[in-house]
């Protein structure tokens, strides 16, 4: 992460309040190990451009990988739902036999969170 400056870093902070963009983890105590992030992955074709910059923690950065932000998305879901990951053999066979998977809803990622609103703060007033 030596290319990135410090400036880069401090202004990448303000998009997440200075956590980690998807989980929300706290850098206060490790801001060494904070990872700039490429929302869609430099290996894909992503750019620098400051859109696609975000920072994360370590463990978002490598569970990430070389995801983009939407296959991110849906492996999070997964994950929080308790949805076990399956091979590409496993999901034919299943598939094959009938199988209906749950309609999963979107992951949110912290950095998307409405400002100043608590997760899971959704009364319906609107
Ligand atoms: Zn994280």
């Amino acid at each position: 992460m030596g290319q990135h400056t410090k400036s880069l870093v401090l202004r990448l902070g303000l998009k997440s309040e200075n956590r980690c963009w998807y989980c929300g983890s706290d850098f206060a105590d490790e801001w060494d190990s904070v990872h700039v992030e490429h929302q869609f992955p430099k290996s894909r074709g992503g750019t620098n451009d400051f859109d696609n910059l975000v920072l994360a923690c370590r463990r978002c950065n490598s569970t990430k990988g070389d995801k983009d932000l939407e296959e991110y998305r849906v492996y999070a879901a997964k994950k929080e739902a308790g949805i076990p990951k399956f091979s590409g053999e496993q999901l034919d066979w299943l598939e094959v036999q009938g199988f209906e998977f749950p309609e999963i809803e979107g992951h949110v990622f912290f950095g998307e969170w409405p400002k100043g609103q608590e997760r899971g703060e959704q009364d319906g007033e609107d």
